[in-house]
């Protein structure tokens, strides 16, 4: 295959003043729009790996930041001298690894866009349109996604726009542990089963696919890493329901107060789906005598949660109707680019109490009105851009129907890699694919596989990860970029079937 050796040079254009005018960042701002339509048009003609060794992009900038203001011409020449050979080519064709981040020109737009308003969203008076636009559009999802109305913001439930998934488990956490814990205790003195809870552990439920950000979540949160029970599997990757009841009891009988559950609907692994509604039915179980309250139950979507675009992939929604939360993040499938997580709770109560503070400065007639939803009480930080906008103008542009045929062809895609790599002698699927994931495994055992994922890897054409899974290396092939097509999964296919031809 050939490989550009050459960059998509920016023209050359008249130097514009530092800071720039407003006329210099036209010119610039139409010299990089440019660039990256000529990127992305070249993007399937490089080699997706990088090739550098650590330390040789710092190696190319000068020790201390410049005295004076250089040429914004000067900067954007630096794209093609200083940074493109240190990327890894996300929205090549022929990328396989991890998860999609797909970043669609759409959303590319609306990001220019908020970065150009540059408002603070996170008080509703702080931007009305910013709060808005954000509850809307999360309502609109609600639907587009079958998901049940508890999330719709017409109820006690809503949307939020958060960071990551990571945010979204560890703020959703800190609500279960207050639901438990009763922090409103330090304002008005501890009632008896507060103080009791208070001398109890809490204790997190998750499985043992489950993303690592639940237990970093369980570090922050201050439970601790102790205190996360990682569920057994089946052998397809789902959580075992029957043991995750059996742990929930012995630490109950230990005295300890299980508080929190995430489920995954789509493991980092192979994509597994937990069983909700069963899970669901373990923590209804597991009701506190004492506080009256069930574990909080999350379930991260982060990458399939996207494929409830389709009704016959509404299996990802299975449950959520029992769930106090639920989370997918467009910026991997949906093309919305980085960083993009959708956050609903059941009951948004319980989120603002557990992270509301309000200090003088941020008092405000709307907020006091108790008529509009002020997201800095949804979130970590108090600051927040308009991340709606890249959201917004991508579900418009592209329209539910459009959006839901990509995800058909990505699914289409892995099931006919799936039958090619049945139809291998030498390769085994890992687990049947639900959706877009195929984990395959060389049948020689771990080296051979690592060598075939070695040499998918070195061909420039196609970038592939790992995982392990049940003790056995995984290739994972996870098929979601925007710009892949059939064809550029049949140059994987015939990468392997060469690869294990001899
Ligand atoms: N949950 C799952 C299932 C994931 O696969 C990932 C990332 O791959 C995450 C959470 C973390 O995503 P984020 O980077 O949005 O925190």
């Amino acid at each position: 295959m050939t490989i550009l050796q050459e960059e998509p040079a920016i023209e050359p254009m008249a130097d514009a003043p530092t800071p720039l005018d407003g006329e210099g960042f036209r010119r610039a701002g139409y010299a990089l729009i440019d660039w990256i339509a000529e990127y992305r048009a070249t993007v399937g003609q490089r080699a997706v790996a990088h090739h550098c060794e650590p330390g040789s992009i710092r190696a190319m900038l000068p020790p201390r930041a410049p005295q004076c203001g250089e040429a914004m011409n000067t900067i954007l020449g630096d794209l093609d001298r200083v940074v493109m050979p240190g990327i890894v080519h996300w929205q090549h064709p022929g990328w396989f690894a991890y998860f999609p981040a797909n970043s669609s020109f759409e959303s590319i737009l609306g990001e220019l866009a908020s970065a150009g308003l540059g408002v603070q969203g996170m008080m509703w008076s702080t931007s009305p349109a910013c709060t808005e636009l954000e509850t809307h559009v999360l309502d609109w999802l609600v639907h587009a996604l079958g998901l049940p109305e508890r999330f719709l913001s017409s109820g006690a439930g809503g949307g939020v726009l958060q960071d990551t998934a990571s945010s979204a488990v560890l703020v959703t956490m800190v609500a279960a542990r207050e639901r438990f814990t009763g922090f409103r205790s330090d304002l008005r003195g501890l009632g008896a089963w507060e103080e009791k809870a208070r001398s109890r552990s809490v204790v997190v439920y998750t499985s043992d696919q489950a993303h690592s950000s639940v237990e970093k979540a369980a570090r922050i949160a201050g439970i601790g890493k102790e205190f996360v029970r990682l569920i057994p599997c089946d052998r397809q990757g789902a959580m075992r329901a029957d043991l995750l009841a059996a742990q929930m009891e012995l630490d109950r009988a230990q005295g300890h107060l299980p508080a929190f559950v995430c489920a995954s609907v789509g493991t980092t692994g192979v994509n597994a789906i937990d069983p909700v509604a069963e899970i669901a039915a373990v923590c209804a179980a597991m009701r506190d005598p004492e506080s009256g309250a069930t574990p909080w139950l999350h379930v991260d979507a982060a990458m399939s949660g996207t494929a409830a675009l389709c009704e016959e992939f509404r299996f990802v929604t299975m449950g959520a109707e029992h769930a106090d939360s639920w989370c997918f993040n467009p910026h991997k499938w949906m093309p919305v680019n980085f960083d993009c997580d959708v956050l609903w709770i059941a009951d948004r109560a319980e989120l603002v109490r557990a992270l509301s503070v309000l200090p003088e400065y941020l008092r405000n007639t709307a907020t006091e009105s108790g008529k509009v939803i002020d997201y800095r009480d949804w979130q970590i930080p108090l600051g927040r851009r308009f991340r709606a906008l890249k959201l917004w103008f991508v579900l418009r542009s592209f329209g539910i129907e459009a959006l839901a045929a990509m995800v058909r062809g990505h699914v289409a895609m892995a099931q006919s890699l799936a039958i090619s790599v049945r139809a291998n002698e030498k390769l085994l699927l890992v687990t049947e694919p639900a959706l877009n994931l195929v984990a395959i495994a060389h049948r020689d055992g771990d080296e051979a596989t690592q060598r075939l994922i070695d040499a998918v890897n070195r061909s420039g054409s196609c970038f592939v990860s790992h995982c392990r899974f049940h003790g056995q290396l995984v290739l994972r092939v996870s098929i979601g970029a925007l710009a892949t097509t059939q064809l550029h999964v049949d140059t994987l296919q015939r990468l392997l079937e060469h690869e294990t031809a001899s």
